[in-house]
């Protein structure tokens, strides 16, 4: 979620007539903070420590904080950080140039965070990291309270897009070399709440696969709680939607599902994933999970174990609970010292480790098409290229010598010759199929060529999203060519 605001915070400013630079020159930073993440505001006040320096250099720098951590805390970042110029929230992405703009004029700070969603973010501007593939919004905000978590009560109640909206999204994105999409929302297969359709998330994913030209659909993530059969047939039934479920199980013990507050229990997520399995055979489950939520036994963790035993996920990625102020569990009285929960945490990640391997290398010998990735440059010692399968996996492949190399964006067929517990290795029976995507890459290529190294370095309007790489101030920008 928050990836995909900072491309509509980019696309804002770019809009703006702000450009980027490459680092350091920045004469605005933009934090957009996630306060679901460990010590989010002690990393974001030692960001902005560091930038103080910069800012007694570079009296016109101007510092920018959004996000969850801003929506939450408020004038307390000026209050912290007085050389902070502008504090902006979840719900008004959209204001940033304008606040920008007024604490410029009126040489002060400008604090502005609302408590409802003003213009649905996908309305916005957004500048795309990647040529080929896209997020796509289809809903903000979670009805859900789970007792770890902080969304609710920052990002609100579920708002959602019309589907006319989204379609039409995903239509302009092709017509642009998109052709893969993510729909994205904190709890997708509850689409439909806000206006009343219960099949609509169902009936969206069917929707997508008549879209011609895009050729990978992906959602995340879905609840088990909401998960529906028609959801299933629908992925079955769409050629274009993928052959994977990224679902979050959290906890394999019912007792501590209770206690984070989420409705399901393991028998019923389990009996999701055989019926997804049914449907769509080979399909790729993957999942979340906590270890060490505040009471939980080694007979909890043990459940865990069991469940993830059963469910051979493809990919876990697992997360050690800490404490987020705010939350509901924060205040529960028995929180587990570390040593348990780092201990219960290394046993998991065996578990997962070694179902992972053996699911990858169940597919050693099947052919994988693999979408090559943007990072997918030849490795020189090893000649191999990288992208991802359709079931997500990364994928390294090899260009037998002589062979035309694929562009970022195309799709390739290779066959699987090895597999490690995060990779597989495609090294025989490689095959490209040049895409849309890959021409939208040679035509980015072109226009990024076409534009003279120095107004790319020029640093006068220029714009650093995400955490800036910080070294000393420059006087004067760079003049080294633009290279690729
Ligand atoms: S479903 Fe639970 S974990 Fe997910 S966003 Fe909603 S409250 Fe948070």
């Amino acid at each position: 979620m928050n990836v995909h605001d900072s491309e509509r915070l980019s696309g804002l400013l770019e809009g703006a007539g702000y450009v980027p630079v490459a680092e350091g020159l920045a004469d605005v930073v933009v934090f957009n903070t996630c306060a679901v993440r460990e010590n989010a505001d002690n990393k974001l006040y030692g960001n902005l420590g560091q930038l103080w320096e910069h800012k007694e250099v570079n009296p016109g720098l101007q510092i920018a904080v959004g996000g969850c951590l801003a929506q939450k805390d408020r004038d307390t970042i000026v209050k912290k950080a007085p050389w902070v110029d502008v504090v902006f929230g979840t719900h008004n992405i959209g204001s940033l140039p304008a606040l920008l703009e007024r604490a410029r004029h009126n040489n002060e700070a400008q604090v502005e965070i609302i408590e409802a969603l003003e213009t649905f973010p996908s309305d916005l501007p957004t500048k795309r990291d990647s040529t080929y593939a896209a997020w796509v919004s289809i809903s903000v905000g979670c009805n859900n309270t789970c007792t770890f978590c902080i969304v609710p009560s920052l990002r609100g109640k579920e708002k959602d897009r019309r589907p006319g909206e989204i379609l039409a999204e995903i239509k302009a994105l092709v017509a642009e070399g998109v052709i893969e999409v993510t729909l994205l929302g904190q709890n997708v297969n509850t689409y439909g709440v806000e206006f009343g359709d219960k099949g609509a998330f169902a009936k969206l994913l069917r929707a997508c696969g008549d879209i011609e030209g895009l050729e990978r659909v992906r959602f995340t993530s879905p609840h088990p709680a909401a998960f529906t059969d028609d959801v299933i047939y629908a992925m079955a039934e769409t050629p274009n939607v993928m052959p994977t479920l990224h679902m979050p199980l959290q906890s394999g013990s019912d007792r501590i599902l209770k206690e984070m507050r989420r409705s399901y229990r393991s028998d019923k997520y389990l009996g999701i994933l055989e019926r997804v399995r049914a449907a769509i055979p080979g399909a790729t489950i993957t999942t979340d999970l906590i270890v060490g939520f505040p009471g939980e036994t080694e007979e909890d963790f043990l459940e865990t174990m069991r469940v993830v035993e059963e469910a051979r996920f493809g990919a876990t990625y697992t997360y050690q609970y800490s404490k987020r102020p705010g939350t509901p569990a924060a205040t529960l009285p028995d929180q587990l010292p570390k040593a348990v929960v780092q201990e219960r945490y290394e046993r998991l990640l065996e578990l997962v480790n070694r179902i992972s391997l053996e699911e990858n290398q169940a597919l050693v010998g099947n052919v994988v098409e693999v979408l090559v990735s943007n990072g997918g440059r030849k490795d020189d010692a090893t000649h191999r290229m990288s992208g991802r399968g359709r079931d997500n996996r990364l994928v390294h492949f090899a260009v037998p010598e002589g062979a035309e190399a694929p562009r970022p964006g195309d799709l390739v067929q290779a066959t699987i010759t090895e597999a490690g517990p995060y990779h597989l290795i495609a090294d025989t029976g490689y095959s490209l199929r040049k895409t849309i995507a890959g021409d939208a890459w040679d035509r980015a290529e072109a226009a990024s060529c076409a534009v003279s190294s120095s107004s790319v370095g020029s640093a006068k309007a220029g714009v650093s999203l995400g955490l800036p790489t910080l070294g000393k101030p420059h006087s004067a920008p760079s003049s080294e060519p633009h290279s690729h």
